[in-house]
């Protein structure tokens, strides 16, 4: 209970019992106060409930760790944070359904293309823009309507016993007929790869993207199965030599989180930063936005400066080895290993994503991905 609701309640409670003990000898005009006050504190008190100090996050993050920043923003704001999490589609069509009766402020997931996808819907309020965001996020990073939290690159790994990349070798050299049969990736339904190809889309042309797609399926090791450790072990168990994962991935096998099997699996992979010749490597984000009937808005921007800064940003980073989206936080040393001064693509604005992700989705499936 609330300082305020518990004076309300007391000051509410010793007035009912005055006007019930004295009541007959009490003058018309005491009385009166007295109910006015009694009035006024119960009002008092009913809003106190219903305007309680809380922020509601919708997290399709499956981070056990987002739970333990949350408590540190409540520690130093007093702001209480209550987390619905699930998978997307289901916390999506849960806010969507519920509409304007909807308890959800924030809702964070992965992918820029999702966040896109959801805001095309007209289901954020613009707000997740404050002067404090926009100084601390680089603008290819967040929109008027939702903001990057952290940074996630999608790479090529390679089996450094059979091929050797050289320097500037890009995603647009996978088609190569040169590399026939030797590439994984997932199927074309992951959101991970619309935003990728929906980048290629934004700076290649639909009909580059649509060759360069029908070349990376002739080249295709296998049918695309699996989620992104799985493209990594099929190149460590040498079905492929080529493979497009998110970089945290292999960071999260070496960890020896996912078992000793794929940490050792992961041993065997190398990394490799493509496109540093041109635009740089195909960044992406987890990030939130701030719903369009969110109830405690004010709250809900207070979370999301809190996620930008560097107490809250390291502790991201150290236990998703996502890349910091500001400066001046370090990598996790997992993650940083792989070197941190590769050319990040920060011209293609992560926004086009979710505007590309049906042409994405197109030219992958007409190519038989
Ligand atoms: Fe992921």
């Amino acid at each position: 209970m609330g300082y305020a609701t518990f004076l309300s309640l007391i000051i509410i409670i010793i007035y009912v019992i005055t006007i019930l003990k004295k009541g007959e000898k009490m003058s018309k005009l005491i009385k009166v106060i007295s109910l006015a006050i009694v009035g006024l504190f119960s009002t008092l008190l009913v809003a106190n409930t219903v305007f309680a100090n809380e922020v509601n996050v919708f997290s399709a993050r499956h981070y056990d760790s987002d739970v333990q920043l949350y408590e540190k923003f409540t520690a130093k704001n007093g702001i209480k944070v209550n987390v619905v999490s699930g998978k997307d589609k289901a916390l999506q069509k849960r806010i969507k359904e519920e509409g304007k009766d909807s308890k959800a402020d924030i809702y964070i997931t992965a992918d820029a293309g999702r966040l896109g996808a959801f805001q095309a819907e007209g289901m954020f309020q613009k707000g997740a823009s404050s002067a404090a965001l926009k100084k601390v996020v680089p603008a290819n990073f967040r929109s008027p309507y939702w903001v990057g939290i952290a940074k996630r690159a999608r790479i090529i790994y390679y089996n450094p016993k059979t091929v050797n990349p050289s320097w500037n070798m890009s995603y647009e050299n996978l088609a190569d007929p040169k590399y026939k049969g030797r590439v994984v990736i997932r199927k074309s339904s992951n959101i991970y790869n619309q935003s990728l190809v929906a980048s290629l889309i934004k700076n290649n042309g639909e009909k580059n993207t649509a060759a360069w797609a029908k070349g990376m399926v002739n080249n295709f090791a296998r049918k695309p199965t699996g989620n992104d450790r799985a493209q990594i072990l099929a190149v460590a168990a040498g079905e492929a030599d080529w493979a497009v994962a998110n970089t945290y991935y292999l960071a999260l096998m070496l960890s020896g989180k996912k078992g000793a099997e794929q940490q050792a699996a992961a041993k065997k992979v190398m990394p490799f930063f493509p496109n540093q010749d041109g635009r740089g490597t195909h960044m992406n984000i987890s990030g939130g936005g701030i719903l369009k009937h969110a109830p405690n808005k004010a709250n809900a921007v207070k979370l999301l400066e809190f996620l930008l800064t560097p107490e809250a940003q390291q502790h991201i980073v150290n236990n998703t080895f996502e890349y910091p989206m500001i400066p001046g936080v370090k990598a996790n040393k997992l993650i940083a290993q792989f070197g941190l001064d590769f050319k990040q693509d920060l011209k293609t604005k992560v926004s086009n994503y979710g505007k590309l992700q049906a042409k994405a989705l197109k030219v992958m499936n007409e190519a038989g991905w």
